[in-house]
C-alpha cells in the first residue's frame, strides 16, 4: 500500500483553524472503517440488517483523513460497525501514526471496539501505533452480556481483550457501558468494582435515540444523577475536574483514591456547546453531528477528482454548517436516518 505519501500532504501555508460559526474549535475526528458488526446489541441493531454501506479502500480513509489533519485535527478514533473486522486495519494505523498534526506533533489515535477480537489484536495495534483504546462492555455478568450481545461466547471474549489491551499498554484503557433500564441497570454497583479491579476507567453512557428500531424512550434512559447516587452507596466517589472544555464525560475518582468512572450523558446534562467532532462514516460522509439530518459526500468529490486544495475547501464550507446542538427529548425531534453502528459511535 502506497500509505507514506498522505503523511506529506502539507498544513496548509497559514492554516486557518477548524472553527465553526458558533466559535468551538473542531480538533476530534471519528472515522466508520466499516459498518458491519459481529455483535448484534439488543439496543443497537434488529439484527435483520447487516452492512448497508460501502467501505472505502484504506488508501482512500487515509488521503481523507490525511486532509482533516492538515486542516488541524489532532485526535482520530477510528471505530465501526467493529472496526476490528476490517481488513487492513493494521496498515492504516501505521500510516496514521506517521501523520503529523499542524503543531508538528504525532496525532492522537484511539479506537473503539467491541473488544471480541482483541485478545490477538491488542499487541499488533500497539506495535502499529496506536496510543489508545475504548472496549464497549454493556454487563459485568456473562449472562446478562451475552443477552445483550446475542453472541454466545462473547463475555470471556472481551475479558481477554481488555486484559490483552492493558498489558500490551494501550492504556489508560476505558471501558464503555450503555445503560438501559431493565436490561443492565442492575450492573452498576459490579461495574464500580470493576473498575477498580481491573483497573480500568468505566463510563457510564446514557442511551441515545440512534438505534435500528424502536427501544428508545425517556424512562429507558439511566441518568447520570442516578448512577452517581448509586455507585455512592456503595463506594463514595468524589468528582474529579475536566481536563479539556471539550471533555464528553464527567469524571468521579473513588474516595479512597483507587480507580476512577465516568459518565458520558448527552441526555441530560447535553455537551454540544463544547462539542469538537466531527464524523466521517465508512462510505466517506462527513456527518458534523450525530443527529444530523444531512450528510457531506466527501468521497464522492475525492472519486470525482476534486484536488487535495478543493477538498479542504469542502470541508472548511462543510464545518461552518455544524449544528448548534441535537434536540433529544423535545417534540419534533427526528432520528437521524443512519443509526449508531451505520454512523460510527
Ligand atoms: N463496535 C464498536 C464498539 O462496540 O465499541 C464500535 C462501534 S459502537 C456503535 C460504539 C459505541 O456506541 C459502543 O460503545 C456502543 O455501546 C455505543 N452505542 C451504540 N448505540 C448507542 C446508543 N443508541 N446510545 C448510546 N451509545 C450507543
Amino acid at each position: 500500500m502506497a500509505a507514506a505519501s498522505f503523511s506529506e500532504i502539507p498544513a496548509l501555508a497559514s492554516a486557518p483553524r477548524l472553527t465553526d460559526s458558533y466559535g468551538r474549535t473542531i480538533h476530534d475526528l471519528r472515522v466508520s472503517i466499516t459498518d458491519r458488526c459481529n455483535y448484534k446489541c439488543v439496543y443497537c441493531r434488529t439484527g435483520e440488517l447487516g452492512a448497508q454501506y460501502p467501505e472505502l479502500e484504506i488508501s482512500e480513509y487515509l488521503r481523507l483523513i490525511a486532509l482533516f489533519v492538515s486542516l488541524g485535527i489532532a485526535k482520530v478514533r477510528l471505530t465501526g460497525g467493529e472496526p476490528l473486522l476490517r481488513h487492513g486495519l493494521l496498515d492504516l494505523v501505521r500510516a496514521l501514526a506517521r501523520l503529523r498534526t499542524i503543531a508538528g506533533r504525532p496525532l492522537d489515535l484511539a479506537l473503539t471496539t467491541n473488544g471480541h477480537l482483541l485478545d490477538s489484536l491488542a499487541r499488533p495495534l500497539k506495535d502499529a501505533g496506536l496510543n489508545r483504546i475504548t472496549v464497549s462492555m454493556d454487563a459485568v455478568d456473562a449472562p446478562t452480556f451475552e443477552r445483550i450481545t446475542r453472541v454466545p461466547g462473547s463475555s470471556q471474549a472481551v475479558l481477554s481483550g481488555i486484559r490483552a489491551a492493558r498489558a500490551a499498554g494501550l492504556t489508560p484503557l476505558k471501558v464503555n457501558c450503555v445503560l438501559l433500564r431493565g436490561f443492565n441497570d442492575d450492573q452498576i454497583e459490579s461495574f464500580a468494582r470493576f473498575a477498580r479491579d481491573e483497573d480500568v476507567v468505566v463510563r457510564f453512557i446514557e442511551f441515545m435515540p440512534l438505534e435500528e428500531g424502536r427501544l428508545w424512550s425517556p424512562e429507558i434512559v439511566v441518568p447520570l444523577r442516578e448512577i452517581v447516587d448509586r455507585i455512592q452507596r456503595v463506594l463514595p466517589l468524589v468528582e474529579l475536574p475536566a481536563r479539556e472544555a471539550s471533555e464528553t464525560a464527567r469524571r468521579y475518582g473513588f474516595a479512597d483514591g483507587r480507580g476512577e468512572i465516568g459518565i458520558i450523558a448527552p441526555v441530560t446534562q447535553a455537551f454540544c456547546g463544547a462539542c469538537s467532532r466531527l464524523r466521517l462514516t465508512s462510505d466517506g460522509k462527513i456527518r458534523t453531528c450525530l443527529f444530523s439530518q444531512v450528510e457531506h459526500d466527501l468521497y464522492g468529490r475525492m472519486r470525482a477528482g476534486s484536488s487535495d486544495d478543493e477538498l479542504r475547501a469542502y470541508i472548511l464550507r462543510v464545518i461552518e454548517r455544524k449544528e448548534a446542538r441535537h434536540h433529544i427529548g423535545e417534540s419534533g425531534f427526528l432520528k437521524p436516518s443512519r443509526s449508531m453502528v451505520h454512523i460510527g459511535g
